[in-house]
């Protein structure tokens, strides 16, 4: 194992292949997640799975990184993509907003009980009762009055744009990936550790998702071991989202919505659970 080990971190300080994640694919042999998306993306899909191991090689050449953005195209949205391909991907679904369940408020800080809806869901209370159709009521708990999972989930609803706390590397393959590739495509913004850029980059290319990162400023995993301890839910530190970071979002979600409307894709009031995403409806009966 350990001479295993050293090779895989010999591949990646050679970059081998053009690609820098050997190490942590040595350690997700034998993980769930690993098969899933060996079967899913490589095995049911190897022709999009070979175009999108190219267009990950050429991302990591070239990522842009500006105030902690990494995008699928420097440029911009879809333009990874060529105009065809960005255009389905536009199209074909919602787009996504997705942040990391590291992002709720821990119990230990003080910060009223922490989450009410435990930390490692992908549910939040104050999204469960959201209606932009009313004045806001109280917050579910002390902790959701400081917890940008509101913030941001609040502005993808009035943007018209899904919503998902990503827990597990699983179950962010089941409920964005997998689904966008048996699509034909999709869009995505998803809030994560600088550690995650380039693992999760090669399955969205893969599946043809046109994607923006924006990265943590702070409580970030530090390595692999400490990555899939928090992939089990075990994370101590709280991840936090800069000021920039927040505008980030704030600018691509505007980009999103603009988009939606030239679509004549109408925002939602409320959002509805499927499965482990919060999904824009108009009505409560949708
Ligand atoms: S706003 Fe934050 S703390 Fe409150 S329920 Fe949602 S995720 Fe939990």
């Amino acid at each position: 194992m350990r001479l295993c080990e050293g090779l895989f971190q010999e591949f990646d300080r050679r970059g081998f292949l053009g690609v820098r994640i050997w190490e942590f694919i040595g350690y997700s042999l034998g993980r769930p997640y690993a098969h899933y998306v060996a079967r899913e993306l490589a095995l049911r899909h190897p022709l999009r799975f070979a175009r999108g191991f190219l267009a990950y090689r050429r991302f990591v050449r070239e990522k842009s990184a500006g105030a902690g953005v990494f995008r699928a195209a420097p440029e911009g949205w879809g333009a990874h993509l060529g105009p065809r391909a960005a255009k389905a991907a536009a199209e074909v679904s919602r787009p996504i907003v997705a942040v990391g369940y590291c992002q709720k408020p821990l119990e230990r800080n003080g910060n009223g009980g922490g989450c009410p809806a435990g930390r490692f869901t992908h549910a939040c209370l104050y999204l469960d009762g959201l209606d932009l159709a009313r004045p806001d009521g109280d917050l579910p708990a002390p902790a959701c009055k400081g917890c940008l999972v509101r913030v941001i989930g609040r502005e993808a609803l009035k943007a018209g744009v899904s919503f998902n706390i990503m827990t597990t590397a699983l179950d962010v393959a089941r409920d964005i990936m997998v689904p966008a590739i048996n699509n034909g495509g999709g869009r995505a913004l998803l809030a994560v550790c600088p550690i995650t850029v380039e693992i999760a980059a090669l399955p969205l290319l893969v599946c043809g998702i046109d994607f923006s990162f924006v990265t943590y400023n702070g409580g970030n995993c530090q390595d692999y071991a400490s990555w899939l301890l928090a992939d089990r839910g075990h994370k101590l530190e709280r991840a936090i989202l800069g000021g920039q970071g927040l505008a980030n979002i704030r600018a691509a979600l505007q980009d999103l919505a603009q988009d939606a409307q030239k679509q004549g894709r109408a925002p939602g009031l409320r959002f509805a659970r499927r499965g482990n995403t919060y999904i824009p409806v108009a009505s409560p009966t949708c």
